[in-house]
Parts: C-alpha cells; sequence; structure tokens
C-alpha cells in the first residue's frame, strides 16, 4: 500500500482514508476526481450521474460556470475580513438574499446545522425580550424524524437513536411531536413556548411531505400563541421543490429560515438565517458570531446563487422534471411508495426487494450515485438534469429493483 501523498490508485485513496480518517461515514467504494453539471468522473475514467447531488448542496450541479466565475473574481481581491470591518460583498448579498426569499434581515453562517442552531438563539432570546417568558424556561417544540444537523443542540433534538447514543447529556429545553400532527403539536405548545421548528419537508428522513393544511395549521397556531415559527429549509430550500422556498407551496411564511446547502453554490459552506427584522433583532454586538460568517468570497458566491435562484428558472425545471421524474418511479416494478415534491423523491422499496442486495453497489455499477437508507432510495439530482438524464438513472433504478 502506498501511504504517500501522491497515491494514484483507487484502492490507495481508499486505504488512506480508511487508515487516517475518522470512520463517521461509510463511503462507496469509488473516488470521484471530476464533476460537472449532473455527471461526476471516477479515478477509473468512468463517469456516473449523481442522483444524491451533495443532499442538495449541489442543486445548481457540479462548478457552474457562473458560480465558479463569481468565486475566481472574488478570490482576486478579497476573501477574508471577520465582521469587525465592512466589506463590499456582505451587505449586498444580505439585501438580495432577503429581497429573493421574501424576507427583511439576513444573519450569516457558514454551515446548516450552525444556522439552526443561530435560529434556536434568536427564538430563545426573542421568547425571553419580546413574549415575555420567565428567564431559563423557553421552550422550542420539533417534529419526530427530524434531521437539523450534528452539534450537540442539534443531536439533542434528534430522534434517530444512533445520532444520539452516547452524546450525551443533551440539551434541555425541546419538545418533540410527532411530524404531520397538528393536534400533538397544539397541545405542546404553551406560553413558554418560544418557537416550533420543522422542515416544511423532512428530507433525511426520507423526503416527507406533511398532510395537506398542516403547515398553514402550523402558522395559526403559532399566530395564536404568539410563537416564532421557524423553518429549517436548508435542504429543502433553494429551489429544490420547486419554489424558492418549500413553504412558498402553501402559502405560508415562517418567522425566521434556516438556509444553507446550495447556498453555497456547491462550492463552499454558506448558510443564513433570513427572517423577520425584529425577531433577528434582539441580537446585539457581541452576542453571538461567526469568524468565517458573511466573509466575502462565501457572499459572492452567495450572490451568484441568488441570481441564479432570481430568473425562476430552476425553480421551474424542478416543477416540472419533478412532476416526469415522480412519474417514471411510480412506474417501477418493486417500488412500493415514492413522497416529495419537485426533482426530488423519496422511493419506498416494496418488501422483499432489497433482500441480499446492496442496493447502492449496484446503482454505482450501473453509473448512478444514489444512495439507499432504511429501505429508501432518496433521488436529489442537480437541478440542471436533463429529461434523458432522468431516463439513465431511472433506467438504473429499474434495473437494480426489477
Ligand atoms: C443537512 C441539513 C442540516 C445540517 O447542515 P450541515 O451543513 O451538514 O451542518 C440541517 N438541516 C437540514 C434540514 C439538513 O438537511
Amino acid at each position: 500500500m502506498n501511504t504517500t501523498a501522491d497515491a494514484t490508485s483507487t484502492p490507495d485513496h481508499i486505504a488512506l482514508t480508511e487508515r487516517w480518517s475518522a470512520h463517521n461515514y461509510h463511503p462507496l467504494p469509488v473516488v470521484l476526481t471530476h464533476g460537472e453539471g449532473a455527471w461526476v468522473t471516477a479515478q477509473d475514467g468512468r463517469r456516473h450521474l449523481d442522483f444524491v447531488a451533495g443532499y442538495s448542496a449541489l442543486n445548481f450541479g457540479h462548478r457552474h460556470p457562473d458560480i465558479v466565475a463569481a468565486a475566481k473574481a472574488q478570490l482576486d481581491r478579497l476573501t477574508l475580513t471577520g465582521r469587525s470591518f465592512h466589506n463590499d460583498q456582505f451587505g449586498v448579498f444580505c439585501r438580495e438574499l432577503a429581497e429573493l426569499t421574501g424576507t427583511e434581515s439576513v444573519l450569516p453562517a457558514n454551515t446548516g446545522a450552525e444556522a439552526v442552531e443561530s435560529a434556536v438563539k434568536v427564538a430563545r432570546k426573542w421568547a425571553y425580550q419580546v413574549k415575555g417568558v420567565p428567564d431559563g424556561a423557553a421552550e422550542i417544540v420539533v417534529a419526530g424524524s427530524n434531521f437539523h444537523g450534528r452539534t450537540t443542540t442539534m443531536v439533542s433534538i434528534s430522534t434517530d437513536a444512533l445520532a444520539r447514543k452516547d452524546f450525551g447529556p443533551f440539551t434541555p429545553g425541546f419538545r418533540v411531536v410527532p411530524f404531520g400532527d397538528i393536534d400533538a403539536l397544539r397541545a405542546a405548545v404553551g406560553p413558554n413556548t418560544a418557537a416550533v421548528l420543522l422542515e416544511p419537508v423532512q428530507g433525511e428522513a426520507g423526503v416527507v411531505v406533511p398532510p395537506k393544511g398542516y403547515l398553514s395549521e402550523v402558522r395559526q397556531l403559532c399566530d395564536d400563541s404568539r410563537t416564532l415559527f421557524v423553518a429549517d429549509e436548508v435542504q429543502c430550500g433553494m429551489a429544490r421543490t420547486g419554489a424558492t422556498l418549500a413553504l412558498d407551496h402553501d402559502g405560508v411564511r415562517a418567522d425566521l429560515y434556516a438556509l444553507g446547502k446550495s447556498l453555497g453554490g456547491g462550492l463552499m459552506p454558506v448558510s443564513a438565517v433570513v427572517g423577520r427584522a425584529d425577531v433577528l433583532g434582539v441580537l446585539a454586538p457581541g452576542e453571538h458570531g461567526s469568524t468565517f460568517g458573511g466573509n466575502p468570497l462565501a457572499c459572492a458566491v452567495g450572490r451568484a446563487v441568488v441570481r441564479l435562484l432570481a430568473t425562476g428558472e430552476f425553480q421551474e425545471r424542478s416543477r416540472e422534471l419533478g412532476t416526469y421524474l415522480h412519474a417514471r418511479l411510480r412506474e417501477l416494478d418493486g417500488v412500493a411508495e415514492v413522497r416529495g415534491r419537485g426533482l426530488w423523491a423519496g422511493v419506498q422499496i416494496a418488501e422483499g426487494r432489497t433482500t441480499g442486495v446492496d442496493v447502492s453497489r449496484a446503482l454505482l455499477e450501473r453509473g448512478l450515485l444514489c444512495k439507499e437508507n432504511n429501505g429508501h432510495l432518496r433521488v436529489a439530482p442537480p437541478l440542471v438534469i436533463t429529461r434523458e438524464e432522468i431516463d439513465f438513472g431511472v433506467e438504473a433504478i429499474a434495473g437494480v429493483l426489477g
């Protein structure tokens, strides 16, 4: 085994990863070296269609030329200042992102988990300062089967045993209710509730869309009880579901949104909390921050993403091609259920079809990157994908399940 930095074979790279990295992932045996649009190339020269798209961090595909050009131009000017100084990208980025999302104010961060953490802190502070919740008593109600990231507080609100085991003690101040159950939510919200925090479409849970009317009822409940509605749109936002924000489908506005993943255009981590100016306004200098949050390189990349989304082209692609993708997946033998919205599908594999077969590996053999998880496939191709490419991917799935 060659353990030097110039290892060149696929087994070498896999061996290096095994030997030198923590084993918190179990990657498929493929070493990717190039990406363009909806396709990646592996070290052995084989091309694969990407049906994962970085868990929606690559909504615009690999190396979208506009985003790469914006990053390159910014790399030649200024990359990092810290927020102790102004830079000529930050303010414009905030205005453009707020205008795109119909919000009033932006709190920048880097990762998705950090954005949700920031929203939790803001909601708690709002509860004490504005709602009048007694000190230390603020509660946040979250949904079961959620995914909000991997920090200590985010795993504290997880209901996934594997994500929690041996990571306690956990952050207090949260209540969990079943996703999509308005009565359970109503019973959990009280005078000390700062916020209801949920994903309008649950991504990691398998692309779960709540019952019709649920999100409007959540909004109404929050209004009636003076509670903030915090939407985690880190994965479902930025055109993934066929609208800029997933809540747009229901005509519902959240008080705060956590955004991430595709906000960084597949180039770098860029996240933000966007929402009401009076709510984000509870933060004063020194109370919250981030070294890299709002850096000019991230803002230049984020601005390129906002420009792409402002045309509506990607939202439309997601709607139209999503309808096609869902119809094609529904026809397949071995598929029990297809959930989701837009170019995003949770494909429940019929009982018995997965026995003894490693579905993700079999798909890889057919030139498709797509992960199987707890009996379902999560299909989330880049929104630049074409109808013919969708056919290629669906046929690979048909071949493995059939
Ligand atoms: C991925 C994800 C996060 C966490 O984002 P990271 O960048 O991995 O920290 C949070 N919420 C949702 C809904 C996600 O899908």
